[in-house]
């Protein structure tokens, strides 16, 4: 068997075009495990082959919009191709907080097209299996299955008080995916001898000059400057580094082209991928 990591979105809550927002996808057998589900992810996992019935789990790594603006459709998409594939609730794992807020009132807008549905074809109501779990600075396993296994770890997206990332491991080898995060020794103790490293990534070195004064120096001390986490992937001795959420998105090949060189300088050796949508990567 072969494990494939799918990026079901490069972007960013800036729209760009081809690159939807944040989500991975994990794939082990019959195992489909989804990170996040920012803009455009049913369309994503569409385009790869994977019907909504099909997703073992769905994993949230912290509340920002451009990483659960694709939920609801998840879940309603599902919902909605019941009578066909009958796949029954969604298992939804969240940190505790304003993620597990986000999706217990998600569904809430969508009230008088859910019971309209319910009058005509529908037997039931959407149904959400959602497991809350508490951020810890220590990976914690939160869910396992049929050889796989999922563990959380806090990260240092803040102000975003709870924010993750999540390793899997299959028998083929580790996934690591960041989730939104600054440059962290939680990722990096995470990411030792992954085989596959899926991290976000923000020229924050090269803009630092161009952004000072503007609402961007704020909100890149919160994302991960690709020279330093170039460093984190060289010291983890990561595999496979797929960089995605690229902030900015990279137009053209010089566009990313440049994301490469800063890895590079920050002393990483290994494989490299400047995500796109779609990209996959195999293990094992
Ligand atoms: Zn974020
Ligand atoms: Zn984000």
């Amino acid at each position: 068997m072969t494990t494939t990591v799918t990026l079901t979105g490069t972007g960013v809550p800036i729209p760009s075009p081809g690159r939807a927002g944040a989500g991975v996808l994990v794939r082990y057998g019959e195992t489909m495990l989804q990170f996040d589900a920012g803009r455009g992810t049913v369309l994503r996992l569409t385009e790869a082959g994977v019907g909504l019935h099909e997703l073992t789990a769905l994993f949230v790594t912290h509340a920002h919009s451009d990483h659960v603006i694709g939920l609801p459709d998840v879940v309603l998409g599902r919902w909605i191709q019941d009578h066909v594939w009958q796949t029954g609730p969604l298992d939804l794992h969240l940190p505790a907080g304003a993620a597990a807020e986000f999706a217990a009132r998600m569904l809430d807008p969508y009230a008088a097209d859910i019971a309209l549905r319910m009058e005509h074809v529908q037997e039931a109501p959407p149904e959400l299996r959602p497991h809350a779990f508490a951020c810890a600075s220590e990976p914690r396993e939160i869910w396992s299955r049929d050889g796989v296994t999922v563990e959380a770890v806090a990260v240092h997206h803040e102000p975003v008080p709870d924010a993750v990332a999540y390793r899997v491991r299959t028998p083929d080898g580790t996934v690591v995916i960041s989730g939104d995060t600054r440059v962290c020794d939680e990722v990096e103790m995470l990411s030792r001898n992954a085989d596959v490293l899926v991290h976000e990534a923000c020229r924050t070195t090269a803009l630092r000059a161009a952004v000072a004064g503007t609402p961007f120096e704020k909100i890149f001390a919160y994302h991960a400057d690709t020279v330093a986490l170039g460093g984190l992937a060289m010291r983890a001795g990561v595999g496979h580094l797929m960089l995605t959420h690229l902030i900015p998105a990279p137009d053209d090949e010089a566009g990313e082209g440049a994301f490469e060189q800063d890895v590079r300088l920050g002393g990483y050796a290994g494989t490299l991928s400047v995500g796109r949508d779609l990209m996959t990567a195999t293990i094992g």
